[in-house]
């Protein structure tokens, strides 16, 4: 008897992957360095006590999806909410995507737009960024839409791994010329300058999605959300498994939302250490991109990027190496940390590049 074997299409699809070594600084995957607020935690446990753990949670999110909702200026029904944005990602793919559609990404960009199309069945087309500073090259966006009709074009800003910044008038460029749903994936927006939740309209075939792993310091509750017109929104329950959201989770996303001040304050240190991480790195023989993320994007010129990366690790601080990514030869992404992580970082990176 032979063991049965898994769908045909996942042979071309690899595992996603980032190494998990046990160093005191871990800058690789962008989480905030701050613990979330005291008094957040005081609330959410007191709040966890109460729950009737042999009942399901709301299946609808009702209460975390309002407070949501009320943060944004829309409506409840203008929001859902999953185990990660990741997972609303999915849920995304698995109602407009699918066998016989397409997303568009514009390399290089967040790996899982087009990991997560791939495992739910869905063609990816791929553009490419303009060499040098990874700016959208419109042209050839026009020309990836026009060929391959794409049901969902994914866009990141700030972008991941890059920190771009995309501009107001390209993602607005991006949506006239999109023949389906433009995805913006604001995982950083609140360290940016902007939001494409400006632009949102019941009318637009638009989605902003967001995350609690990132500015929210609430990265092990697995929490996300996206705001879109309310068809879009509908769609989604139809694909998204019952009871999805845990009643922990829904707890702690609403919670979270009444320390809006404790997070932007967690948000300006984060981004002056990031100004201050840019400035030192530019005293150093390494091309850095601006920011406007919590990491940098840097190629080091004169060691060989692995050998950096090794360097490092060997003196207790993991960065991501992005040197294998599409577009990326030479390549690590430093995730900001406290000012001294940041400290540590730079002091064994100078050691790396002497
Ligand atoms: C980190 C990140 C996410 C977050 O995913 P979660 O599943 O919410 O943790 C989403 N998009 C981008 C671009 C990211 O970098």
């Amino acid at each position: 008897m032979t063991f049965p074997s898994r769908r045909d299409d996942l042979a071309l699809v690899e595992g996603y992957h980032s190494a998990r070594v046990d160093v005191p600084v871990r800058l690789n995957v962008n989480e905030s360095p701050f613990p979330p607020p005291p008094g957040w935690r005081t609330a959410y446990l007191e709040e966890l006590a109460a729950v009737p753990f042999n009942r399901y949670p709301d299946r609808t999110a009702r209460a975390l999806r309002e407070a949501i909702a009320t943060t944004h200026g829309v409506d409840a029904d203008h929001v859902f909410a999953g185990k990660g944005s990741n997972e609303v990602l999915q849920a995304l793919c698995l109602a407009f995507g699918g066998p016989g559609r397409t997303v568009a990404v514009f390399e290089p960009t967040y790996a899982l737009h087009s990991h997560i199309a791939r495992i739910t069945g869905t063609g990816v087309a791929v553009g490419q960024r303009h060499h040098d500073d990874f700016t959208l090259d419109l042209d050839g966006v026009g020309r990836i839409l026009h060929e391959a009709q794409p049901a969902i074009t994914f866009l990141t800003t700030p972008n991941n791994p890059t920190g771009l910044v995309e501009p107001r008038e390209v993602v607005e460029a991006v949506l006239d010329a999109a023949p389906g749903l433009v995805v913006v994936d604001e995982a950083y927006a609140q360290f940016a300058p902007w939001s494409a939740i400006d632009l949102l309209a019941d009318h637009r075939p638009l989605v902003v999605t967001r995350t609690y792993s990132k500015t929210w310091s609430l990265a092990a509750l697995r929490l996300g959300y996206l705001i879109a017109p309310p068809q879009v929104v509908d769609a989604l329950w139809q694909v998204i498994l019952p009871y999805h959201l845990d009643a922990a989770s829904q707890i702690a996303g609403r919670v979270a939302l009444r320390f809006s001040a404790e997070m932007e304050a967690r948000v300006e240190a984060v981004v002056h250490e990031r100004e201050r991480l840019t400035d030192s790195l530019r005293q150093l023989p390494v091309r850095v991109w601006p920011s406007g993320a919590n990491f940098l994007l840097f190629r080091p010129e004169t060691v060989d990027a692995s050998a950096v990366w090794k360097g490092l690790v060997d003196r207790s601080v993991l960065v991501r190496d992005c040197s294998a990514w599409p577009r990326l030869t030479g390549c690590l992404r430093v995730t900001v940390g406290t000012y001294d992580e940041n400290e540590a970082f730079l002091h064994a990176l100078k050691e790396v590049l002497a």
